[in-house]
């Protein structure tokens, strides 16, 4: 579901927030314009641009710095020639995930987890995402009406977390939410609700009165996984949010990839988590990149990043470290780096 120009009906029926998603900068030169850029035009990859559109809403654009061609914020939606390189090891289902699939937009490769992919959108598109690639028109659990998905739920006792993924599933409506969460209340087995969402870091606007009433309603504790990777993507809007959310009790934790470019230095890892902090929230994750198509440009090397890693935790206050993960198909959790790098895991 790509917004497009609504009718006179649809328009008045709008939140403000999914106007503000329908504007997003979908033009490259547009964007760079924006940032008294023009002169950059040449690195614009048009082939990319089909591949994967530029989506960048403008309160996002707003916190990039003006003039800067190597704004961390602009790498991480300028569709870019570098992402025309093949190279080898980067292919389409970098995760697995056609083989974890169980139909119905539910991945049951996590204990005690169903991962929900709510839907295919987003209200960015992030050049580094594994969905660039991802046949998400065929497999959605919000599409009919998440009764597939909720069945697969019920009929699972040891189900005890539900973890809605995506795309964005912070893109859908409230009241598509809310349908979702008036069936799940019937399954006993259900203990925990996890959203993961880049909404409220690229769209705050997103954390309106609407989201903050479904949210606190739930009868379930309430975790979001908010997605940002450089401490310029918080600002005032930002805070805000987060102090709604924390509010009314969500808890609030963030996960980042490792961007060359983008923060692949000691002092904006360790900006990133503490101005995180300061917003709220909690680092979790920061992964080491997705070996997808496209995003070659952006990988940092296993031994570079785990020096990175033990640098901040030289410096930063336990609480404030992510764990260092890389996504492995087949495995029923994230792998920490360190196994990883010695491909070895222990027989239990
Ligand atoms: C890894 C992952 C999960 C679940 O893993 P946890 O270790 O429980 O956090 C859920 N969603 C996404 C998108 C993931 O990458
Ligand atoms: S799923 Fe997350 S990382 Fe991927 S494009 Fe959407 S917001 Fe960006």
């Amino acid at each position: 579901m790509i917004p497009v120009a609504p009718t006179p009906l649809q328009h008045a029926l709008e939140t403000r927030w999914q106007a503000l998603w329908r504007q997003a900068v979908r033009d490259p030169r547009e964007l760079l314009a924006m940032l008294g850029l023009e002169s950059q035009a040449k690195r614009i990859s048009d082939a990319a641009v089909r591949q994967f559109p530029l989506r960048a809403p403008r309160g996002f654009i707003a916190r990039m710095r003006h003039g800067d061609p190597h704004d961390p914020l602009l790498r991480q939606v300028l569709p870019i020639l570098d992402e025309e390189r093949i190279v080898p090891g980067f292919g389409l289902d970098a995760v697995g995930d056609a083989a974890a699939r169980s139909g119905h937009g539910v991945i049951r490769k996590y204990n005690g987890r169903a991962l929900l992919i709510a839907t295919g959108s987003c209200a960015v598109n992030c050049r580094y995402c594994f969905r660039r690639h991802y046949p998400y028109a065929e497999d959605t659990a919000a599409a009919g009406g998440w009764r597939e998905a909720v069945a697969l739920i019920a009929a699972d006792a040891s189900i005890h977390e539900v973890i809605l993924s995506g795309g964005d599933p912070l893109s859908l409506a409230d009241h598509k939410l809310a349908e979702l969460t008036a069936a799940l209340r019937d399954v006993p087995h259900i203990r925990r609700l996890r959203i993961h969402s880049r909404l409220p870091i690229v769209l705050p606007e997103r954390v309106d009165g609407g989201l903050l009433e479904w949210l606190g309603d739930l009868p379930w504790p309430t975790t979001l996984v908010v997605h940002a990777n450089h401490a310029n993507e918080f600002d005032d809007s930002v805070d805000a949010a987060m102090a709604k959310l924390r509010g009314i009790g969500v808890v609030l934790l963030n996960q980042s990839v490792l961007l060359r470019g983008v923060n692949d230095g000691v002092d904006a890892l360790a900006a990133l988590c503490e101005r995180g902090f300061e917003a709220g929230v909690l680092p979790y994750y920061l992964h080491q990149l997705d070996r997808v198509a496209g995003a070659a440009h952006f990988e940092v090397g296993d031994a570079r990043a785990l020096e990175l890693h033990a640098a901040i935790a030289a410096r930063l206050p336990g609480y404030l470290v992510p764990r260092l993960v890389r996504e492995i198909a087949g495995q029923p959790g994230k792998t920490p780096l360190v196994l990883a790098a010695a491909d070895t895991v222990p027989a239990v």
